[in-house]
C-alpha cells in the first residue's frame, strides 16, 4: 500500500512516496502532469468574453461524440441488426436533450462555467433523474447517459491529449492512471520516467514502460499526482519503488551519480548469440523476445533473440488511434519477417480491450478485463480481422511467420477464427498472391478455461504460448493492474504453477509446440522452473534476454526437471520463491566458478 512521509524534523517540502516498482533505474526530472479527462476535469470560472468560445467547444464536442456514436450504431446494426442497434439511436438523443442543453448552455452563459463544469451540471440532472426512478430498467439507462458524459469529456480534452504528442523537453510523466493510449501518444525521446497514483506491475503500461522504452515507472503511489505541479523537480527510483518530491540538492547530485552507474552497466553487457539456448547438457530451447513496434529490432537482434516470441500488434493501433489499414500493416509485418529471417517472429492479432481501449471502437464496460477483449473483439469485428490476417499472411512469404490468438477462451473461437484464416488463405490463393501455406495459427493460454482445456484445443491449434500475466490475474482473480491488490497477484502462487505444468504436458502429449511469452518469462527467479517444466521456447523482454540466457546455461536439463518437480510440492510462493532463490544463487556460483 502506498505510504509517504516528510523529512523529519524540517518544514522541507521534500517529501517520499512508497509505490510499486514497475520499471527499474532511476531518473531525475520536472514533473509532466496527465491530467484524466474523466476523472479530473478542471473546473473554472470564466471571463464574459470566453462565453462563446466555451460554447464553441461544447458544439465541437458534442459533434465529435454523435459522429462516434453514429458510427458505434452503424457497427451494431451491421452486426447484431436494426434493434440493437436502437439502443444507441437512444443515446444520441440525450446529446440534443433540450434539459441538457438548456441548462448547460444557461451554466456557462449565466453562471461562467467552463465547458466541461457546465456539461457535467447540465446532464448531471438527468443522471440523478433517473437514479431516484424505482424501474430498474430506468435505473440502468444512467449507466449509458454516464457513458455519455465520458465521451463528450473525452471530446473535450482532445486538444490537451493532442499536448501529450508535442512534449517539448524530456520530462517525468506524472498521471493519477496512464493508459497505454496516452503512452503511445507521447515522444518517447522526452519521458524521462512515469510515476503514477494507480496501477501494478503487470499492467500493459508498466510493461511497456520496462520491456519497450526501458524507462523508470513507480506505480501505485496512491496521491502523487495530487502531490506535485508542472515543473515541480521529483525523482522516480524505480529500483527501490519510491519517488522523491522536491529532492535536496545532494539528493539529486547522489541520483545523477546513479543513473550514471546503471548506464554503463547496461552498455556493457554484450550478447554473442543468436542461437537458441542450450542448458548445460545441451537441452535446447528458443530464446526469443517480445516487441510492440518494429523500431525494437536492431534491439532483439543486438540481444541474441533467436527470434520474437511476441509482437504486440494493437500498440500501433493505439498510437495511431485508429485501425490501420492492410497495406500499412504488411510494410510493419513484412519488414519484421525480412529482417528476422531464418528465425520466426510471432504476430499476435490485436489484444484490444482491458486496459487498451482505442476510443471509437470502445464503450466503456464495468469489467473490461472480463470483456471484449483480444480475440473476442477480433470475431465481432470481421472486417478489421480479416485484414489483419491477409497483411499478415502476405508477409509470411518474406520470412517464418507465425499467427498467433488472443484470450482464447474455447474450442468455438478458435475454430471461428480458423475458418475465417482459411477463408483469407483461399482469398490470397484466387487472387494469386504469395503467403505460406503453412503459417501456424496458434493460440495464447492465458485464461483457466483455456488452461484446463489444452487437450483440446490442442486438436485446433497448431502451437501454443501461455500468457502468465493475464493467466496469473484470471487464475487468482487479482487485476494485475491495480496496486491494492498486488500482493495477491504471485506468478509462482502454486495454482499457477500447476497450470502451467498441466499445460506444458498436455502440449507436448499431443505433439504441439509450447512456449511462454508473458513477463514471468523475463524473471531470472522462474527461469528453471520453466525449463524443467519443458516449456519448448521463452520469449523475454529484449534487455534481460541474455541473462536469462547464461541462467538456462547454468543448469542440466536434469537438474532443471527436479527443482520444477520440487517446486510443485511447495504449498504458498513464498517457499517456491525461498527455494528458487537458494537455488539460483548457488547454481550461478558453481557456474561462475567452473
Ligand atoms: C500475457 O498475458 O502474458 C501476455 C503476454 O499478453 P499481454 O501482456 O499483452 O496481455
Ligand atoms: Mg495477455
Amino acid at each position: 500500500m502506498a505510504k509517504s512521509w516528510r523529512l523529519a524534523g524540517t518544514d522541507s517540502p521534500r517529501r517520499i512516496l512508497e509505490g510499486i516498482s514497475a520499471s527499474q533505474d532511476v531518473r531525475v526530472g520536472k514533473v509532466f502532469l496527465v491530467k484524466s479527462a474523466v476523472d479530473d476535469f478542471v473546473r473554472r470560472r470564466i471571463e464574459p468574453d470566453e462565453v462563446d468560445m466555451e460554447i464553441m467547444r461544447l458544439r465541437e464536442a458534442i459533434r465529435r461524440t454523435r459522429e462516434e456514436m453514429e458510427g458505434l450504431q452503424a457497427q451494431l446494426a451491421r452486426d447484431f441488426g436494426k434493434d440493437h442497434a436502437k439502443i444507441v439511436e437512444a443515446d444520441i438523443m440525450i446529446l440534443d436533450d433540450p434539459l441538457v442543453v438548456n441548462e448547460t448552455v444557461r451554466l456557462v452563459t449565466e453562471e461562467k462555467r467552463n465547458a466541461e463544469w457546465a456539461f457535467h451540471g447540465g446532464i448531471s440532472k438527468v443522471i440523478d433523474a433517473l437514479e431516484t426512478i424505482e424501474d430498474e430498467y430506468l435505473r440502468h439507462r444512467s449507466a449509458d447517459v454516464k457513458d455519455i458524459l465520458r465521451r463528450v469529456l473525452w471530446n473535450l480534452a482532445a486538444p490537451s491529449r493532442r499536448e501529450l504528442r508535442e512534449i517539448k523537453e524530456p520530462v517525468i510523466v506524472v498521471a493519477r492512471d496512464l493508459s497505454l493510449a496516452e503512452m503511445a501518444q507521447m515522444p518517447r525521446e522526452m519521458v524521462l520516467g512515469i510515476a503514477t497514483d494507480r496501477g501494478g506491475r503487470y499492467s500493459h503500461t508498466a510493461i511497456s514502460a520496462r520491456d519497450k522504452w526501458r524507462i523508470p515507472a513507480v506505480v501505485g503511489l496512491g496521491t502523487v499526482s495530487q502531490s506535485v505541479r508542472d515543473g515541480d523537480t521529483i525523482v522516480v527510483d524505480g529500483n527501490r519503488g519510491v519517488v522523491v518530491i522536491s529532492p535536496t540538492p545532494a539528493e539529486i547530485e547522489q541520483y545523477h551519480e546513479e543513473e550514471k552507474r546503471l548506464r554503463v552497466q547496461v552498455t556493457r553487457a554484450k550478447p554473442e548469440s543468436r542461437e537458441p539456448a542450450r542448458t548445460s547438457d545441451g537441452h535446447e530451447l528458443d530464446l526469443s523476445a517480445n516487441i510492440e513496434t518494429v523500431d525494437e529490432l536492431d534491439l532483439v537482434i543486438s540481444q541474441g533473440a533467436n527470434g520474437v516470441g511476441l509482437y504486440r500488434t494493437e500498440f500501433t493501433f493505439l498510437a495511431r488511434g485508429d485501425l490501420p489499414g492492410e497495406e500499412d500493416q504488411f510494410e510493419m509485418y513484412r519488414e519484421v519477417a525480412e529482417r528476422l529471417k531464418p528465425d520466426y517472429a510471432v504476430i499476435r492479432t490485436v489484444d484490444l480491450g482491458g486496459d487498451k481501449l482505442l476510443p471509437g471502437l470502445h464503450t466503456p464496460e464495468d469489467n473490461p478485463f472480463l470483456g471484449w477483449r483480444g480475440i473476442r473483439l477480433s470475431l465481432a469485428r470481421p472486417d478489421m480481422f480479416k485484414t489483419q490476417l491477409r497483411a499478415i499472411l502476405r508477409a509470411s512469404a518474406y520470412g517464418s511467420l507465425k499467427t498467433l490468438l488472443p484470450m482464447i477462451s474455447g474450442v468455438e473461437e478458435m475454430r471461428e477464427a480458423r475458418l475465417i484464416y482459411e477463408e483469407v488463405k483461399e482469398n490470397l490463393r484466387r487472387e494469386g498472391i504469395p503467403f505460406d501455406e503453412d503459417c501456424p495459427l496458434g493460440a495464447m493460454i492465458e485464461t483457466p478455461s483455456a488452461a484446463t482445456i489444452t487437450d483440446f484445443l490442442a486438436e485446433e491449434s497448431d502451437f501454443f504460448s501461455v500468457g502468465s500475466n493475464d493467466l496469473v490475474q484470471y487464475t487468482l482473480a487479482a487485476d494485475r493492474g491495480n496496486e491494492k491488490v498486488a500482493h495477491l497477484y504471485e506468478p509462482m502462487h502454486p495454482a499457477v504453477l500447476r497450470m502451467m505444468k498441466y499445460v506444458v504436458d498436455t502440449a507436448r502429449a499431443k505433439g504441439r509446440w509450447v512456449g511462454i511469452c508473458g513477463e514471468m518469462g523475463s524473471d531470472p527467479l522462474a527461469t528453471f522452473v520453466l525449463v524443467g517444466m519443458g516449456y519448448d521456447g521463452i520469449s523475454t523482454n529484449p534487455i534481460v534476454l541474455p541473462e536469462i540466457r547464461s541462467i538456462i546455461e547454468a543448469v542440466s536439463y536434469s537438474e532443471a526437471q527436479e527443482i520444477a518437480e520440487t517446486c510443485l510440492t511447495f504449498r504458498t510462493s513464498a517457499d517456491v520463491r525461498a527455494y528458487l532463490r537458494r537455488n539460483l544463487i548457488a547454481r550461478l556460483k558453481a557456474k561462475d566458478g567452473a
